[in-house]
């Protein structure tokens, strides 16, 4: 093929590439050629700091020697083998160091390509081990889902979701879930402060559980942060509080952390800052440091060992994916993990994140900011019509997406979640790289909702 003229490459992106949550009528071409550390460059050459870490996944920079190194010898030895009864010492490595770095219990290891993959995964475990446990439970066949929930774009984990612009087309097409209100902090029901919050979220999961849990497989959360809601915050407590009643109930907590795992909340998983140990956990993003596709689900023992016995039984996990495991995305991952110990890079998330709330602080006075909220380094500011009815603009209006464009003039790529201004930067953001993307924000921010 020869290689394209700019002009070329520019109408191809719109005619032969459809591009994901993006309306194609009106798409236009931004093509990044390369990128260094925590930027990106366009054709053009112009520097663009990624402040969404390529849609939440980049986690120590871009070309990280590191991992390119890692996946260059990979490369030499072998790029993929099946994981259909067979394996590869990569993957084999990757799968402990996961065991052990996860909440205690979760022991072993699925591996698929998307989150959504490893959310379904997740969903066919519960059920199959309601199936065949020693005292087996068939009718446990439903989950609980949260409002504003996202779990990826398969269809099992569209009928979790509650994303109306996203999902509600495609309802006929969807299970019926048991769906309890957003957990949320910023607007809190009729009566409701931030301290009694918690519990009263706790209660209504509470009565759900006590009337349904004989048919339930699963509750289903994003823990502490749920992202694609809008960066919005459950109430300190809260995932604690779901533990224990998933456990008093009898029902499996499965914690999808593929937008918070891999420290992108200040800890490595998000259920560790409230000792939670789920009995699934659905990991993706940020695992192989936002460099391939990769995801994975992780079980307890108590799980896995419903799905032993003779082969006529019939209990075999009966799931794949072509290239799960693959060792390409096993080493880039592994030498993510390595990376964590050799930088630190957790140890120096508390500076940054303390800067990413000094930069919030002033932001949050603006006159159409509602909310200025982050966990770690994942931080939503929320523009509203009206800050003291908390009343938000039009989605139509695309206030978000006007903010951004100014941010993108400014040095920053930003992607906003319709009213919400999305901040997460790779964890290797510098302090100074972290100014420039919260005063490009800021910039976006005024711009957009000047009257
Ligand atoms: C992004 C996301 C997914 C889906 O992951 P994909 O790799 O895009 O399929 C699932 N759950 C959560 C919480 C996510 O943020």
């Amino acid at each position: 093929m020869k290689p394209l003229t700019r002009e070329q490459l520019e109408h191809c992106d719109r005619s032969a590439v459809w591009h994901a949550f993006t309306q194609m009528a009106e798409y236009e071409p931004l093509i990044i050629e390369r990128a260094a550390g925590n930027t990106l460059y366009d054709l053009d050459g112009r520097a663009l700091i990624d402040g969404v870490s390529s849609l939440w996944c980049n986690v120590h920079g871009h070309g990280h020697p590191r991992i390119d190194a890692a996946i260059r010898e990979q490369l030499d030895k072998i790029a993929h083998c099946t994981s259909l009864g067979m394996s590869n010492p990569t993957t084999i490595k990757l799968a402990q160091g996961l065991v052990e770095i996860s909440p205690a219990g979760l022991e072993h290891v699925f591996f698929a390509g998307d989150g959504a993959a490893a959310v379904e995964v997740a969903l066919k475990i519960a059920l199959q081990y309601w199936q065949q446990r020693p005292d087996p439970r068939p009718h446990k066949s439903k989950y609980v889902a949260l409002g504003g929930a996202y779990h990826g774009d398969t269809i099992g984990a569209v009928s979790l979701g509650d994303i109306g612009q996203f999902h509600a087309m495609f309802r006929p097409l969807l299970f019926d879930v048991l769906r309890l209100p957003a957990p949320e902090s910023y607007r809190l029901p009729p009566g409701v402060t931030r301290e009694t919050a918690a519990a009263h979220y706790l209660a209504e999961m509470e009565s759900l559980l006590a009337e349904h849990h004989d048919q339930i497989a699963a509750v289903v959360v994003e823990p502490l942060v749920q992202g694609a809601a809008g960066i919005t915050m459950q109430p300190p407590g809260y995932l604690r509080g779901v533990r224990e009643l998933t456990q008093c109930y009898n029902v499996l907590l499965i914690a999808d952390e593929v937008a918070t795992g891999f420290g992108r909340t200040g800890t490595m998983f998000a259920c560790q800052q409230e000792d939670v140990a789920p009995d699934i956990l659905c990991l993706g993003k940020g695992l192989t440091g936002g460099y391939l596709a990769m995801s994975a689900t992780l079980a307890t023992t108590e799980i896995f060992e419903a799905f032993l016995g003779p082969y006529e039984q019939s209990k075999t996990l009966y799931h794949g994916h072509t290239y799960g495991g693959n060792p390409l995305a096993a080493a880039a991952a592994l030498a993510t993990l390595e990376v964590f110990e050799e930088e630190q890079t957790l140890a120096h998330l508390p500076e940054k994140i303390a800067r990413l709330e000094e930069h919030l602080v002033r932001i949050a006075k603006l006159p159409h900011v509602g909310d200025a909220r982050h966990r770690g380094l994942m931080c939503g500011i929320e523009l509203v019509h009206d800050r003291d009815t908390k009343a938000p603009y039009d989605w139509k209006e695309r206030r978000g997406m006007a903010a951004c464009r100014v941010a993108i003039e400014h040095g920053v790529f930003l992607r906003p979640l319709g009213n919400v201004i999305v901040i997460m930067p790779p964890l290797s953001i510098s302090l100074d790289e972290l100014d420039q993307i919260m005063l490009a924000a800021e910039a976006g921010i005024v711009a957009a909702t000047a009257p």
